[in-house]
């Protein structure tokens, strides 16, 4: 089938059309980090205007790049949630326009599901069941994949996600937004062993995840006199948030056995440092490290067309009524953690 994805769940608004083959026909982004650069973050107001703006036309412009037109598709797939339901409603809301316009099933795909099975969509011989580190803006998480629709979920952050350490990791050094990339950048030139920093729960026998206590000592080492050089506390950050994930990646393998792979998808699966951390621990297991390329970790459409796809042959297509959600967890026995993760 031929798949049409939307995704507006954030701050980018994106459009794309996908095969079953896995092939990408076309795949558009319009970010809206000049939207809001001046807030240091995502305001939720802003993003659903600019994806109620932007949305409509990007689809035009995808379905024109891929040659194809609304009569080609075989279903409209739109993220429906989690996230900020503003920009969840423009997107879901233009797919089931479009569905009921062209005459085609409907969609409604879970943004998390999309991060989840984008690695097939890159890796097609990735076989279910694989271990997920699913490390975004809003989430970081274990996941036991074993199939679409089917989450185990083994560990969770109790308080903030990866990505938004390091986003505010970057604000507290006065970079831009998003912080995960600048970040990246700066750290190039420092010294990752130069600032102590805690590994939050590292060793310990719970399984979860922990981020806070990380930016507060970020925000304390910024603050000491003499301030440490911020290239030395970006690369000293990243080097202890790499180690973190590495730590609680390997307890969770420990207790995955008859994986075919340890797969990391989410914005934060960009970082070089990180991919690399974790191409290390994947060998301990003897397991391969799947991670999409870049344009695929963030947020795009391609990777909703694709969740489209894997659920197509099962027939699982939804009402025109199906409802936007702000939250939606992944695995719904795998409640929140002390009221923290989705
Ligand atoms: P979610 O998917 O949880 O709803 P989201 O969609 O906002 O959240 P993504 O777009 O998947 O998240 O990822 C964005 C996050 O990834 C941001 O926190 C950003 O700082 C981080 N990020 C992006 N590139 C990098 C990088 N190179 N290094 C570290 N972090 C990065
Ligand atoms: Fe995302």
């Amino acid at each position: 089938p031929l798949v049409l994805g939307l995704e507006s769940s954030c701050d980018d608004t994106a459009a794309a059309l996908v095969d079953a083959a896995g092939t990408i026909h076309s795949s558009l982004v319009a970010g809206q980090n000049d939207d809001h650069a001046p807030y240091g973050g995502v305001v939720p107001e802003i993003a659903a205007r600019a994806h109620s703006d932007r949305l409509t036309p990007l689809v035009g412009q995808a379905l024109a790049e891929a040659g194809v037109g609304l009569a080609d598709l075989d279903a409209v797939a739109a993220t429906a949630g989690p996230g900020l339901i503003g920009g969840v409603m423009v997107g879901l809301v233009t797919g089931k326009a479009l569905a009921y316009a062209a005459g085609k099933p409907l969609i409604a795909v879970n943004h998390l599901e999309g991060h989840a099975l984008s690695p097939r969509l890159s890796e097609p011989s990735l076989d279910f069941p694989y271990l997920l580190l699913l490390v975004s803006g809003g989430h970081t998480q274990l996941l036991r994949v074993e199939g679409p629709g089917s989450y185990k979920r083994l560990a969770t952050t109790i308080d903030d996600a990866a990505g938004e350490a390091f986003d505010k990791s970057a604000k507290i050094l006065g970079l831009g937004y998003p912080g995960g990339p600048a970040i990246e950048t700066l750290a190039r030139e420092g010294d990752d062993g130069a600032v102590a920093l805690p590994r939050p729960l590292a060793g310990s026998s719970e399984p979860h995840f922990s981020f806070a206590g990380l930016k507060s000592a970020v925000l304390r080492a910024a603050n000491a006199t003499p301030p440490p050089d911020p290239a030395d506390l970006a690369a000293s950050f990243q080097r202890a948030a790499a180690d973190c994930l590495v730590d609680r990646s390997r307890k969770a393998l420990d207790a995955s056995p008859g994986v075919t792979a340890f797969v990391v998808a989410g914005g934060v699966a960009a970082n070089q440092t990180i991919r690399s951390a974790l191409t290390g621990l994947a060998s301990e297991f003897d397991l391969p490290l799947v991670a999409p390329p870049l344009a695929l970790c963030t947020d795009n459409a391609a990777m909703i067309a694709w969740a489209g796809i894997e659920r197509f042959p099962a027939g699982e297509f939804d009402g025109l009524d199906v409802p936007a959600r702000a939250r939606w967890p992944l695995d719904p026995d795998g409640e929140a953690v002390r009221g923290a993760g989705a």
